[in-house]
Formats: C-alpha cells, structure tokens, sequence
C-alpha cells in the first residue's frame, strides 16, 4: 500500500510540471504509469508468489522442525557417547588382578638404598600388568634396580613406573585402561615375582600409590 501510494505521488508529478506539452504529457504519464502498473503486477505476483513460499515455508517448516529434533537426537547421542569415551579413557584400576601387598611405600629394608618409593605387589611370574588408565608409554627398557621397566605418562600428567617385568606387551604409544603393557618378573633388584609400582604426580617426587590410588577411587 505505502509503495502503490508512493507511485501515484510520483505520478502526480510530472502531470502538474507538464503543463507546456499535453503529448509529451501524456506520454510521460504514460511512461509514469509504466512502473505503477509493474508494481501493481509485481504486486499480484508477489501476493500469488507469497502465498506459495507461505506454504512451502509451511511444509519446509515441519521439515525443518523434523530435521532439527533429528540433527538434536544425533548431537545428544554423538555427546553421550563423548561422555561415555572419556569416563572410559579416564577411569583408573588397579596393575595386576590377583596380587597381594609385600611392600608398602616408605618401608625401610635392605632391598631398598633408601626408603621403599613404591607398592609391590607379589604376583605370579608371566602375569599380566595393566596400564592403570590411558597415557603414553615414554619410556620402556632396564634400568639397573628396577630392572624391566615401563614408564607410562597418564593423561593426568601422573607418570608411574612399572617396574621388575618378566617381558614388555608394549614399549611404546598410547595405552587404554587396562590395556596389557608388560608381564610380572623378577628383574633388576628383586627376590621374586611382584610389580614394584610407582607414582610420580606431574613426574616429579614418588607419592604414596596406595593412597594415590584410593584417591582415584582403586583400593589395593
Ligand atoms: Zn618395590
């Protein structure tokens, strides 16, 4: 409405200016009225055309409306899943399944130069030794006392020493809770079969593994 009353004041116009020249007059209104008739037009198709996009924006609506509760479904599924692939990556357990407690940390001895800096836990000779949760293995070799020993750097930043092994699963890359990296040995300075396991939050200083690991919620 406000652009059909537009065209009709510029309309108006050149009527009331021609007053000279009734042709060109007329031929200008003529020409003037060119674009109220286009619009008037436009105007009908617009309304056929609005009408047209209104249903189609009717149905594509639904459409939509059904897509989006899909693309809602999928995002909370996809994000479910995420939480369920961390709570898995992060959860921690304890080295060996059937194991009993010979050395606590701190424990003085003669196998020790100084205090004990980890848990033993005496075990068969060949068991498996599980990574207590994800991280990467940074280092996997003999180291004099500790004999076979793997070093895992877990996604904490906690790097723990797995020590003693008969035999190395893996001597590098990424480790899953869980996931077998070595066997229950004797090498290095040991007298039998048992995991020397050691904690070094952020790879500094040897912790307490047993009150580091109930920490995680694992009691050993
Ligand atoms: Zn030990």
């Amino acid at each position: 409405m406000a652009v059909a009353a537009a065209a009709s004041g510029a309309l108006a116009m050149p009527q009331a200016a021609g007053s000279t020249n009734a042709e060109s007059d007329g031929s200008l209104g003529a020409i003037a009225q060119r674009p109220q008739q286009d619009v008037g037009r436009g105007g009908a198709l617009d309304t056929v055309a609005a009408a047209g996009e209104s249903l189609t924006a009717q149905t594509s609506e639904t459409a939509q409306e059904a897509h989006v509760r899909i693309m809602e479904q999928q995002r909370r599924e996809a994000a479910a899943a995420a939480a369920r692939a961390e709570r898995e990556a992060k959860r921690w357990l304890a080295p060996v399944s059937s194991y009993r407690i010979t050395a606590g940390f701190g424990a003085g001895g003669s196998m020790w130069s100084s205090r004990h800096t980890g848990l033993d836990f005496a075990a068969n000779m060949g068991d498996e030794v599980y990574a207590l949760s994800s991280g990467e293995i940074i280092f996997a070799g003999y180291d004099g006392p500790y004999g076979n020993k793997i070093v895992v750097r877990h996604w904490d930043g906690t790097e723990v020493w797995y020590c003693h092994l008969s035999r190395f699963d893996l001597r590098s890359g990424e480790v899953k809770p869980g996931e077998v990296i070595g066997r229950v040995g004797s090498t290095g300075n040991s007298t039998g079969p048992h995991l020397h396991l050691e904690v070094h939050p952020d790879g500094g200083e040897p912790v307490n593994p047993r009150s580091w690991l109930e920490e995680q919620g694992v009691s050993v």
